[in-house]
C-alpha cells in the first residue's frame, strides 16, 4: 500500500477557487496539497468554457477561462503546492488523532489538519457508455477517455464518440500502425456523420478513412458479446434500423465528461440541496477542520461566482491558520508592506 502523507492542509478541486486557496493559505505559510479528478487545473473555466470571456473579474476587464486559470498558477507558483491530478477523493475518515484520512482512487492516502473542499458542481468524470455486461471489461479492454498507450490498443480498436479526443485518438492509432490497404486500423462509431472535433482534425481523420487507414461507421452501440472471457464484439445499431456486429478487441469511449458531486454527498456532511452548509464567517462545515468554499457550498446570500470564491478561501486561510498553529496569533498583514509576505511571495 502507498505511504499516508501526513499535510497541514489538503484541497479537494483545483478550479478557479481551489487555486486561490492555495494563495491564500501560502500567505499564512501553509504549504498545500491539490487533488482533482481532471488532468489539468481550472474546473470549470478550463473543462467547460476555455476560450469564452470572464468579464467579472475585478480589475481583469477581460480574460477567458483559460487566460484565468493560467493567470491563478503563475500567481501561486511561489508556494509550490503539489498537485495531484487524475485522481478522485473517494473517502475521507476521522483518525484517531482527530486528524483526517482522505484516499484517492489512486490509493493515494493523507492525513491532514484539515480539508478544504473546492468541489464545485462535482468531479468532472467520463460518462459512461450503459450497455449491459460492458462494464466487467472496464480497465482491460473498455477504456474511458484515454489520452496515451493508444497504440497499445490491441488488433481491432474502436473508438466511440466524435469529439476532438476521440478523433485525435483515431489519427494516433493510424500514425502508430504501418499501413495496411486491406484492413482499417481503427473504427470510429459516433450516432451521425456529422462531427464536432475540430475542422483541421475532422478533415485528417476523414482523408485516413479515404485511404481505408479508418473506417467511420454511423451508429450506436447497444450490445456487446464475448467468449466467455474476452470482449469479443460489439452490437451497432445503424441508422437504417438494422443491427451489425462489429469485432472488438479494445473500446475506447469518449462521450465527454460530466460533474458528479459523487462520493463528497457520502462523507456525512451538513448538506442542503447538495451543497455543503457552511458559517459564512470561516466557510468551516459543521465538522471540525473541514472548510467548503467556491460552488459547492451554500450560506444565506450565496452566490456562485468565481469573485465570491475567492472571497471565501480568504476568510477560510485565517481560520486554517489558527488550527494548523493554534499558538500564533493570526494577524491581517497587507501584501504591500508585509516584509513578511513579501518573504514567502518571492519578491524580496
Ligand atoms: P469548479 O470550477 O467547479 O472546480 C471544481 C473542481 O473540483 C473540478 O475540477 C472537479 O473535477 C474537482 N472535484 C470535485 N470533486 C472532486 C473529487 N471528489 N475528487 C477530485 N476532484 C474533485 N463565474 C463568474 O464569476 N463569472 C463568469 O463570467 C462566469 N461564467 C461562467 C460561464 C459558464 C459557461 C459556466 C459553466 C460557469 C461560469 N461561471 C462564471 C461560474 C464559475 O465558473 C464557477 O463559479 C467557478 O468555476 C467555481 O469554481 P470552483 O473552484 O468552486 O469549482
Amino acid at each position: 500500500a502507498a505511504s499516508i502523507q501526513e499535510i497541514d492542509a489538503l484541497i479537494i478541486g483545483a478550479g478557479p477557487v481551489g487555486l486561490f486557496q492555495v494563495f491564500q493559505l501560502g500567505l499564512h505559510e501553509i504549504k498545500t496539497h491539490v487533488v482533482d479528478a481532471l488532468p489539468y487545473a481550472g474546473g470549470q473555466c478550463m473543462e467547460l468554457y476555455p476560450d469564452k470571456p470572464i468579464y467579472d473579474i475585478p480589475a481583469l476587464t477581460v480574460c477567458t477561462g483559460r487566460e484565468l486559470t493560467e493567470r491563478l498558477l503563475q500567481q501561486i507558483a511561489p508556494f509550490a503546492a503539489t498537485f495531484h491530478l487524475n485522481q478522485l477523493v473517494k473517502t475521507v475518515n476521522r483518525a484517531p488523532d482527530g486528524r483526517l484520512l482522505v484516499v484517492t482512487d489512486k490509493g493515494q492516502q493523507f492525513l491532514t489538519k484539515t480539508l478544504l473542499i473546492a468541489a464545485g458542481v462535482g468531479a468532472f468524470v467520463p460518462r459512461k457508455l450503459v450497455v449491459e455486461g460492458l462494464d466487467r471489461f472496464e480497465g482491460s479492454q473498455v477504456f474511458y477517455e484515454p489520452r496515451d498507450h493508444l497504440q497499445q490498443l490491441g488488433p481491432h480498436p474502436v473508438i466511440l464518440g466524435d469529439s476532438e479526443s476521440a478523433l485525435r485518438a483515431a489519427i494516433a492509432i493510424c500514425d502508430a500502425q504501418a499501413a495496411s490497404p486491406n484492413t482499417p486500423a481503427v473504427t470510429v462509431v459516433h450516432r451521425r456523420d456529422s462531427l464536432s472535433a475540430e475542422p483541421e482534425t475532422v478533415d485528417t481523420f476523414r482523408r485516413l478513412c479515404h485511404s481505408g487507414a479508418a473506417r467511420f461507421l454511423a451508429g450506436q452501440i447497444t450490445g456487446m458479446q464475448d467468449d466467455g472471457r474476452l470482449l469479443s464484439s460489439l452490437t451497432i445499431a445503424l441508422p437504417d434500423g438494422t443491427a451489425s456486429e462489429l469485432i472488438c478487441s479494445t473500446l475506447a469511449v469518449y462521450l465527454g465528461l460530466s460533474p458528479k458531486l459523487g462520493p463528497i454527498a457520502e462523507w456525512g456532511l451538513d448538506m442542503d440541496r447538495r451543497q455543503v452548509t457552511v458559517n459564512p464567517a470561516t466557510f468551516a462545515t459543521r465538522e471540525p477542520g473541514i472548510f467548503a468554499i467556491g460552488d459547492v457550498n451554500t450560506y444565506p446570500g450565496k452566490r456562485k461566482l468565481i469573485l465570491c470564491g475567492f472571497h471565501e478561501a480568504t476568510l477560510a486561510a485565517f481560520e486554517v491558520a489558527q488550527q494548523v498553529f493554534p499558538h500564533k496569533t493570526v494577524a491581517l498583514q497587507y501584501t504591500t508592506t508585509s516584509s513578511k509576505l513579501h518573504k514567502v511571495l518571492g519578491v524580496l
